[in-house]
């Protein structure tokens, strides 16, 4: 995703990278029985500041919990300032990471020791950043996502192999992201990011149980006054514009799907793209809540 780091907290300590290390036989290497986050620091007229740090925290919370596992939030958000001064980053893609890491390979979770870390990384965007200004071809996935059922959508490490399958599955079909559907054609959300649609001028953000109760869906949907409902395969195929959100994508217009070939980037998707980056930025009274100066 970026260039390593020089520093990185690691179990309530701020360490070298190089000194960071985790063993072979950890848990979560093996099991995928981590918990992780994705958060964006951006510069701002009054310094760097972190795009909605509590809902992260709120998330990795839940993940935590769902796996028997005690983290420290409060002290991983808190070193998010200490390691943006120790990096002399002011703006950053933030990593919280918890896994099991000690106590044995056997399936019980009771016994075993968690670790804790937080990398800040310069920012590179993982669609690309020219995905947000010209948009981003998106497969209609053949596979299915994790149902809620199996594990509740949270960013749970082992979750992510689903996703990367299926982005291979569209990379290699020339594709830059898929997008799950489930087995009665609903919408889900695709690899990394949710899912909207524009419709005669309504904003619909896409809402599905088995996808993942995205902090950047919120905000947009928040912003655009958007309906949030189920939605068909067919119904965002016949959609004026489609565009996914995601801390990482932020807004990026689809202008290929398939199915339905090259859609234009529309006026809706710029106005809420710009919109956004005003909001991340601090430049707009409604960011206020949602922003933590670091
Ligand atoms: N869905 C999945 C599977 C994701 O990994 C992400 C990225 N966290 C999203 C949606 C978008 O969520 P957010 O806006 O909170 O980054």
């Amino acid at each position: 995703m970026s260039a390593p780091t020089a520093s990185v907290w690691m179990d309530g300590e701020v360490r070298p990278m190089s000194d960071a290390v985790s063993p072979l036989l950890a848990h979560g290497l093996h099991y995928g029985t981590g918990v992780f986050e994705g958060i964006r620091v951006y510069e701002t007229d009054r310094g760097p500041a972190v795009f909605r740090l509590d809902a992260h925290m709120d998330r990795l919370a839940r993940g935590a919990e769902l796996l028997g596992m005690t983290v420290d939030t409060a002290a991983m958000g808190a070193s998010v300032a200490t390691l943006l001064r120790a990096n002399r980053l002011t703006s950053a893609y933030v990593r919280p990471v918890a896994f099991y890491s000690g106590g044995g390979l056997g399936l019980d979770l009771g016994p075993l020791q968690a670790t804790q870390a937080v990398c800040v990384l310069p920012w590179t965007s993982h669609l690309g950043d020219a995905a947000s200004e010209t948009g981003v071809a998106v497969r209609v996935s053949p596979m299915r996502r994790i149902s809620a059922a199996a594990l509740p959508p949270l960013k749970l490490t082992g979750t992510y192999a689903n996703a990367c399958v299926a982005k291979l599955e569209a990379v290699r079909a020339g594709y830059e992201e898929a997008l799950f559907v489930d087995d009665e054609g609903f919408v889900v959300e695709a690899t990394g990011e949710n899912v909207f649609l524009v419709k005669d001028g309504r904003v619909v953000a896409v809402e599905h149980q088995d996808a993942l109760p995205g902090i950047t869906r919120d905000t947009v949907a928040t912003m655009a006054g958007a309906e949030r409902r189920r939605v068909t395969l067919e119904e965002l195929l016949d959609a004026d514009e489609v565009f996914l959100t995601g801390t990482s994508a932020e807004v990026a217009p689809v202008t290929r799907l398939e199915g339905r070939g090259r859609l234009a980037v529309g006026p809706v998707t710029r106005a809420l793209r710009a919109r956004y980056q005003d909001v991340v930025h601090g430049r707009t009274a409604e960011a206020e809540q949602w922003l933590t100066w670091a």
